[in-house]
Protein backbone atom coordinates (compact mmCIF):
# COMPACT_ATOMS: atom_id res chain seq x y z
CA UNK A 1 0.00 0.00 0.00
CA UNK A 2 1.41 3.22 -0.81
CA UNK A 3 1.00 6.41 1.51
CA UNK A 4 0.19 9.43 0.88
CA UNK A 5 2.34 12.19 1.09
CA UNK A 6 2.19 13.71 5.12
CA UNK A 7 1.55 17.32 3.96
CA UNK A 8 -0.77 16.33 1.83
CA UNK A 9 -2.56 14.40 4.30
CA UNK A 10 -2.60 17.50 6.29
CA UNK A 11 -3.39 19.83 3.95
CA UNK A 12 -0.43 22.27 4.64
CA UNK A 13 2.30 23.83 3.07
CA UNK A 14 5.63 22.05 3.21
CA UNK A 15 7.32 24.98 4.99
CA UNK A 16 4.26 24.73 7.21
CA UNK A 17 5.30 25.98 11.31
CA UNK A 18 4.01 23.81 13.99
CA UNK A 19 0.50 25.92 14.41
CA UNK A 20 -0.37 25.70 11.01
CA UNK A 21 0.14 21.99 11.33
CA UNK A 22 -1.78 21.61 14.73
CA UNK A 23 -4.43 23.43 13.50
CA UNK A 24 -4.89 21.45 10.65
CA UNK A 25 -4.58 18.21 12.69
CA UNK A 26 -7.00 19.08 15.10
CA UNK A 27 -9.89 20.03 12.22
CA UNK A 28 -9.49 16.91 10.64
CA UNK A 29 -8.64 14.34 13.98
CA UNK A 30 -12.48 15.64 15.12
CA UNK A 31 -13.65 15.03 12.04
CA UNK A 32 -12.79 11.17 11.50
CA UNK A 33 -12.59 10.66 15.33
CA UNK A 34 -13.57 7.20 15.98
CA UNK A 35 -16.09 8.25 18.60
CA UNK A 36 -17.87 10.05 15.73
CA UNK A 37 -17.37 7.99 13.30
CA UNK A 38 -18.37 4.49 14.62
CA UNK A 39 -18.22 1.51 12.53
CA UNK A 40 -16.69 3.17 9.67
CA UNK A 41 -13.63 1.97 8.38
CA UNK A 42 -12.68 4.88 5.70
CA UNK A 43 -12.59 7.10 8.74
CA UNK A 44 -10.89 5.38 10.84
CA UNK A 45 -8.11 4.68 8.11
CA UNK A 46 -7.67 8.28 7.72
CA UNK A 47 -8.05 8.85 11.29
CA UNK A 48 -4.65 6.88 11.23
CA UNK A 49 -3.33 8.29 8.62
CA UNK A 50 -3.88 12.10 10.36
CA UNK A 51 -2.58 10.98 13.49
CA UNK A 52 0.42 9.55 12.00
CA UNK A 53 1.05 12.56 9.24
CA UNK A 54 1.15 14.68 12.54
CA UNK A 55 3.22 12.72 14.88
CA UNK A 56 5.85 12.70 12.48
CA UNK A 57 5.73 16.18 11.19
CA UNK A 58 5.55 17.78 14.70
CA UNK A 59 8.65 16.10 16.11
CA UNK A 60 11.91 17.94 14.28
CA UNK A 61 13.82 14.57 14.01
CA UNK A 62 11.26 12.47 12.07
CA UNK A 63 10.19 15.11 10.33
CA UNK A 64 13.72 16.42 9.28
CA UNK A 65 14.06 12.57 7.97
CA UNK A 66 11.29 12.45 6.37
CA UNK A 67 11.49 15.56 4.67
CA UNK A 68 14.60 13.97 3.24
CA UNK A 69 13.72 10.53 2.55
CA UNK A 70 10.23 10.11 2.42
CA UNK A 71 8.32 7.70 4.17
CA UNK A 72 11.59 5.30 3.78
CA UNK A 73 12.98 8.27 6.69
CA UNK A 74 10.25 7.25 9.00
CA UNK A 75 8.55 3.82 8.45
CA UNK A 76 8.81 1.69 11.64
CA UNK A 77 8.88 4.42 13.68
CA UNK A 78 6.15 6.22 13.32
CA UNK A 79 4.04 5.25 16.65
CA UNK A 80 0.69 6.27 14.99
CA UNK A 81 1.04 3.56 12.72
CA UNK A 82 1.59 1.28 15.89
CA UNK A 83 -0.17 2.17 18.55
CA UNK A 84 -3.53 1.64 17.03
CA UNK A 85 -2.63 -2.08 16.19
CA UNK A 86 -3.57 -2.14 12.37
CA UNK A 87 -2.36 -3.97 9.79
CA UNK A 88 1.37 -3.21 8.64
CA UNK A 89 1.41 -1.32 12.13
CA UNK A 90 5.48 -0.85 12.27
CA UNK A 91 7.84 -1.26 15.57
CA UNK A 92 5.94 -3.78 17.31
CA UNK A 93 5.88 -7.03 14.67
CA UNK A 94 8.05 -8.96 16.56
CA UNK A 95 7.28 -12.61 17.58
CA UNK A 96 5.32 -11.56 21.32
CA UNK A 97 3.41 -9.25 18.58
CA UNK A 98 1.75 -12.41 17.01
CA UNK A 99 1.26 -14.25 20.22
CA UNK A 100 -0.16 -11.05 22.48
CA UNK A 101 -1.51 -9.32 20.03
CA UNK A 102 -5.08 -9.50 20.46
CA UNK A 103 -4.57 -9.34 24.71
CA UNK A 104 -2.39 -5.99 24.23
CA UNK A 105 -4.89 -4.09 22.74
CA UNK A 106 -4.73 -5.70 18.77
CA UNK A 107 -7.53 -5.04 16.56
CA UNK A 108 -7.28 -0.94 17.23
CA UNK A 109 -9.13 -1.44 20.70
CA UNK A 110 -6.21 0.40 22.75
CA UNK A 111 -6.32 4.15 23.20
CA UNK A 112 -3.07 5.65 20.82
CA UNK A 113 -2.08 7.86 24.16
CA UNK A 114 -1.35 10.69 21.56
CA UNK A 115 -4.95 10.75 20.52
CA UNK A 116 -7.12 13.33 20.95
CA UNK A 117 -10.01 13.03 23.65
CA UNK A 118 -13.07 14.65 24.49
CA UNK A 119 -12.48 16.82 27.87
CA UNK A 120 -15.26 15.57 30.28
CA UNK A 121 -18.43 16.91 30.83
CA UNK A 122 -19.24 19.27 34.16
CA UNK A 123 -21.96 19.61 35.80
CA UNK A 124 -23.04 23.01 38.17
CA UNK A 125 -26.11 22.73 40.66
CA UNK A 126 -28.37 25.52 40.73
CA UNK A 127 -30.98 27.08 42.84
CA UNK A 128 -33.50 29.14 41.76
CA UNK A 129 -36.64 30.59 43.44
CA UNK A 130 -39.86 29.46 42.40
CA UNK A 131 -40.59 33.00 41.06
CA UNK A 132 -37.33 32.97 38.31
CA UNK A 133 -38.11 29.46 37.48
CA UNK A 134 -41.51 30.35 36.09
CA UNK A 135 -40.86 33.23 34.44
CA UNK A 136 -37.21 32.18 33.22
CA UNK A 137 -34.30 34.52 33.89
CA UNK A 138 -30.11 35.15 33.48
CA UNK A 139 -27.92 34.43 35.95
CA UNK A 140 -24.13 34.34 36.20
CA UNK A 141 -22.52 31.36 37.38
CA UNK A 142 -18.83 30.39 38.36
CA UNK A 143 -17.17 27.75 36.95
CA UNK A 144 -13.71 26.31 37.63
CA UNK A 145 -12.55 24.04 34.83
CA UNK A 146 -9.32 23.30 32.93
CA UNK A 147 -8.87 25.18 29.44
CA UNK A 148 -6.34 24.52 26.63
CA UNK A 149 -3.24 26.52 27.86
CA UNK A 150 -3.11 29.43 25.54
CA UNK A 151 0.80 29.88 25.98
CA UNK A 152 1.43 26.45 24.22
CA UNK A 153 -1.79 26.02 22.46
CA UNK A 154 -2.25 22.63 24.45
CA UNK A 155 0.91 21.13 23.83
CA UNK A 156 2.58 21.81 26.78
CA UNK A 157 6.12 22.02 25.29
CA UNK A 158 7.55 26.38 25.63
CA UNK A 159 6.60 27.77 22.87
CA UNK A 160 9.63 27.66 20.10
CA UNK A 161 10.96 24.21 21.99
CA UNK A 162 10.43 20.68 20.21
CA UNK A 163 9.43 17.64 22.02
CA UNK A 164 11.46 14.61 21.22
CA UNK A 165 10.61 11.27 21.14
CA UNK A 166 10.75 9.15 24.57
CA UNK A 167 14.67 7.60 25.11
CA UNK A 168 13.06 4.91 26.73
CA UNK A 169 10.49 3.47 25.06
CA UNK A 170 11.53 4.84 21.22
CA UNK A 171 8.49 7.03 21.05
CA UNK A 172 6.08 4.01 20.96
CA UNK A 173 4.62 4.39 24.68
CA UNK A 174 4.87 0.73 25.91
CA UNK A 175 7.82 -1.11 26.80
CA UNK A 176 7.97 -4.57 27.04
CA UNK A 177 9.37 -6.48 30.02
CA UNK A 178 10.37 -9.96 30.38
CA UNK A 179 9.67 -12.54 32.62
CA UNK A 180 10.76 -15.83 31.81
CA UNK A 181 8.79 -16.93 29.07
CA UNK A 182 6.29 -14.52 28.99
CA UNK A 183 6.95 -10.57 28.06
CA UNK A 184 4.73 -8.12 29.69
CA UNK A 185 3.75 -4.60 28.09
CA UNK A 186 3.21 -1.79 30.58
CA UNK A 187 3.16 1.82 30.21
CA UNK A 188 5.93 3.44 29.26
CA UNK A 189 6.61 4.90 33.23
CA UNK A 190 9.26 7.84 31.97
CA UNK A 191 6.60 9.63 29.46
CA UNK A 192 3.42 8.07 30.86
CA UNK A 193 2.39 6.24 27.61
CA UNK A 194 2.85 9.85 25.09
CA UNK A 195 5.75 8.54 23.23
CA UNK A 196 7.18 11.89 23.68
CA UNK A 197 9.16 13.75 26.12
CA UNK A 198 9.00 17.50 26.67
CA UNK A 199 12.52 19.13 26.56
CA UNK A 200 11.40 22.07 27.70
CA UNK A 201 7.76 22.30 29.57
CA UNK A 202 5.91 25.48 28.81
CA UNK A 203 5.67 28.20 31.79
CA UNK A 204 2.40 28.19 32.25
CA UNK A 205 1.18 24.87 32.22
CA UNK A 206 4.50 22.78 33.65
CA UNK A 207 3.88 20.75 30.61
CA UNK A 208 0.52 19.61 31.06
CA UNK A 209 -1.21 21.64 28.41
CA UNK A 210 -4.37 22.84 30.55
CA UNK A 211 -5.01 25.44 32.68
CA UNK A 212 -7.50 25.75 35.98
CA UNK A 213 -9.10 29.03 35.63
CA UNK A 214 -12.72 30.39 37.16
CA UNK A 215 -14.87 31.66 34.42
CA UNK A 216 -18.27 33.33 35.06
CA UNK A 217 -20.44 32.25 32.73
CA UNK A 218 -24.31 34.38 31.94
CA UNK A 219 -26.51 30.90 31.55
CA UNK A 220 -30.27 31.65 29.75
CA UNK A 221 -32.76 29.84 32.29
CA UNK A 222 -36.11 29.42 29.98
CA UNK A 223 -39.11 29.73 31.78
CA UNK A 224 -41.03 26.78 33.04
CA UNK A 225 -37.86 25.03 34.41
CA UNK A 226 -38.60 22.28 37.38
CA UNK A 227 -36.43 20.22 39.59
CA UNK A 228 -34.50 17.80 37.85
CA UNK A 229 -34.33 20.02 34.27
CA UNK A 230 -30.39 20.29 33.13
CA UNK A 231 -29.38 23.28 30.76
CA UNK A 232 -26.32 21.77 28.56
CA UNK A 233 -24.17 24.59 27.68
CA UNK A 234 -22.39 23.09 24.47
CA UNK A 235 -18.54 23.09 24.63
CA UNK A 236 -18.34 24.87 28.35
CA UNK A 237 -17.14 21.70 29.97
CA UNK A 238 -13.09 20.82 30.67
CA UNK A 239 -10.68 21.24 27.72
CA UNK A 240 -10.13 18.14 25.74
CA UNK A 241 -6.86 16.60 25.75
CA UNK A 242 -4.37 16.51 22.69
CA UNK A 243 -6.63 18.67 21.01
CA UNK A 244 -9.53 16.69 21.51
CA UNK A 245 -12.80 18.77 21.51
CA UNK A 246 -13.84 19.58 25.18
CA UNK A 247 -16.66 18.38 26.93
CA UNK A 248 -20.19 20.14 28.00
CA UNK A 249 -21.54 21.96 31.14
CA UNK A 250 -24.68 20.94 32.48
CA UNK A 251 -26.35 23.16 34.92
CA UNK A 252 -28.63 21.04 37.07
CA UNK A 253 -31.82 22.59 38.51
CA UNK A 254 -33.21 22.70 41.44
CA UNK A 255 -35.69 24.86 43.11
CA UNK A 256 -35.91 25.96 46.39
CA UNK A 257 -39.17 25.84 48.94
CA UNK A 258 -41.60 28.69 48.23
CA UNK A 259 -42.64 29.94 51.22
CA UNK A 260 -46.50 30.70 50.07
CA UNK A 261 -46.71 28.23 46.70
CA UNK A 262 -45.84 24.40 46.65
CA UNK A 263 -45.44 23.74 42.90
CA UNK A 264 -45.89 19.93 41.59
CA UNK A 265 -44.97 19.75 37.81
CA UNK A 266 -47.60 22.71 35.59
CA UNK A 267 -49.89 23.01 38.79
CA UNK A 268 -49.14 25.33 42.08
CA UNK A 269 -50.91 24.93 45.27
CA UNK A 270 -52.07 27.02 48.32
CA UNK A 271 -53.12 27.29 51.67
CA UNK A 272 -55.69 30.20 52.41
CA UNK A 273 -56.82 30.21 55.79
CA UNK A 274 -60.49 32.18 56.13
CA UNK A 275 -62.71 32.31 58.95
CA UNK A 276 -65.45 30.61 60.10
CA UNK A 277 -67.88 33.43 59.47
CA UNK A 278 -66.81 33.69 55.64
CA UNK A 279 -67.05 30.23 55.60
CA UNK A 280 -70.75 29.62 56.79
CA UNK A 281 -71.97 32.97 55.49
CA UNK A 282 -69.44 32.80 51.88
CA UNK A 283 -67.67 35.56 51.29
CA UNK A 284 -64.63 37.16 48.70
CA UNK A 285 -61.23 36.33 49.54
CA UNK A 286 -58.25 37.50 47.72
CA UNK A 287 -55.60 35.14 47.00
CA UNK A 288 -52.40 35.24 45.79
CA UNK A 289 -50.95 33.89 42.52
CA UNK A 290 -47.65 34.21 40.76
CA UNK A 291 -48.71 37.32 39.02
CA UNK A 292 -50.94 39.01 41.82
CA UNK A 293 -53.87 39.13 44.13
CA UNK A 294 -56.94 37.45 42.76
CA UNK A 295 -60.47 37.39 43.88
CA UNK A 296 -61.86 34.24 44.51
CA UNK A 297 -65.59 33.51 45.91
CA UNK A 298 -66.19 31.23 48.59
CA UNK A 299 -69.53 30.01 48.69
CA UNK A 300 -71.80 29.90 51.86
CA UNK A 301 -70.74 26.43 53.65
CA UNK A 302 -67.32 26.38 52.63
CA UNK A 303 -65.65 23.38 54.66
CA UNK A 304 -62.02 23.14 55.39
CA UNK A 305 -60.00 21.50 52.72
CA UNK A 306 -62.04 22.46 49.91
CA UNK A 307 -60.23 23.18 46.53
CA UNK A 308 -60.45 25.91 44.52
CA UNK A 309 -58.72 25.65 41.29
CA UNK A 310 -58.02 28.92 39.10
CA UNK A 311 -57.60 27.73 35.49
CA UNK A 312 -54.01 28.65 34.28
CA UNK A 313 -53.08 30.40 37.52
CA UNK A 314 -50.25 27.82 37.64
CA UNK A 315 -47.27 27.52 35.45
CA UNK A 316 -46.14 27.15 31.52
CA UNK A 317 -44.34 24.19 31.09
CA UNK A 318 -40.70 24.57 29.50
CA UNK A 319 -41.07 21.95 26.89
CA UNK A 320 -44.50 24.02 25.55
CA UNK A 321 -48.81 23.20 26.34
CA UNK A 322 -51.05 25.64 28.37
CA UNK A 323 -50.45 26.52 31.57
CA UNK A 324 -51.19 24.92 34.76
CA UNK A 325 -53.66 25.99 37.31
CA UNK A 326 -53.65 27.15 41.21
CA UNK A 327 -55.18 25.02 43.87
CA UNK A 328 -56.38 26.77 46.74
CA UNK A 329 -56.93 24.77 49.36
CA UNK A 330 -59.49 26.41 52.18
CA UNK A 331 -58.28 26.31 55.92
CA UNK A 332 -60.96 27.24 58.14
CA UNK A 333 -59.41 28.64 60.75
CA UNK A 334 -60.63 28.77 64.42
CA UNK A 335 -60.64 32.94 66.05
CA UNK A 336 -58.17 33.19 68.91
CA UNK A 337 -57.97 35.88 71.66
CA UNK A 338 -61.82 36.14 71.86
CA UNK A 339 -63.22 39.18 73.69
CA UNK A 340 -65.97 38.58 77.03
CA UNK A 341 -68.07 39.75 74.28
CA UNK A 342 -66.98 37.70 71.51
CA UNK A 343 -66.99 34.66 73.80
CA UNK A 344 -71.05 35.52 74.95
CA UNK A 345 -71.89 36.11 71.34
CA UNK A 346 -70.37 32.31 70.60
CA UNK A 347 -72.02 30.57 73.14
CA UNK A 348 -75.26 32.29 72.46
CA UNK A 349 -74.68 31.06 68.88
CA UNK A 350 -74.12 27.77 70.55
CA UNK A 351 -77.35 27.66 72.61
CA UNK A 352 -79.02 28.70 68.89
CA UNK A 353 -77.65 25.04 67.62
CA UNK A 354 -78.69 23.17 70.67
CA UNK A 355 -81.48 20.49 69.34
CA UNK A 356 -80.63 21.18 65.92
CA UNK A 357 -76.94 19.87 66.08
CA UNK A 358 -77.57 17.20 63.37
CA UNK A 359 -79.43 19.88 60.72
CA UNK A 360 -75.88 22.72 61.25
CA UNK A 361 -72.96 20.14 61.69
CA UNK A 362 -73.46 17.26 59.04
CA UNK A 363 -69.81 16.18 59.07
CA UNK A 364 -69.70 15.99 63.03
CA UNK A 365 -73.78 14.12 63.24
CA UNK A 366 -72.31 11.71 61.00
CA UNK A 367 -68.85 11.03 62.37
CA UNK A 368 -70.94 10.49 65.89
CA UNK A 369 -72.96 7.97 64.79
CA UNK A 370 -70.67 5.78 62.86
CA UNK A 371 -68.47 5.91 65.91
CA UNK A 372 -72.00 4.52 67.76
CA UNK A 373 -72.60 2.19 65.72
CA UNK A 374 -68.85 1.10 65.90
CA UNK A 375 -69.15 0.18 69.62
CA UNK A 376 -72.50 -1.20 68.96
CA UNK A 377 -71.16 -3.76 66.84
CA UNK A 378 -68.00 -4.54 69.01
CA UNK A 379 -70.70 -5.31 71.84
CA UNK A 380 -70.87 -9.34 72.27
ZN1 LIG B 1 8.24 6.68 26.85
ZN1 LIG C 1 1.16 25.61 28.32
Amino acid sequence: MSKRDYYEVLGVERGADQKDIKKAYRRLAQKYHPDRNPDDETAAEKFREVSEAYEVLTDSEKRAAYDQFGHAGVDGQAAGAGGFGGAGAGGFSDIFGDVFGDIFGGGGARRHPNAPQRGSDLRYNLELDLESAVAGTTVDIRVPRHIECERCDGDGAEPGSSKETCPTCHGHGQVRMQQGFFAVQQTCPTCHGSGQHIKVPCHKCHGEGRVRETRTLSVKIPAGVDTGDRIRLNGEGEAGINGGPPGDLYVQVAIKPHPIFERDGRHLQCEVPINFVDAALGGELEVPTLDGRVKLKIPPETQTGKMFRLKGKGVKPVRGGPAGDLLCRVVVETPVKLGEEQKELLRRFQDSLEGSNSHHSPKKTSFFDGVKKFFEDMKP
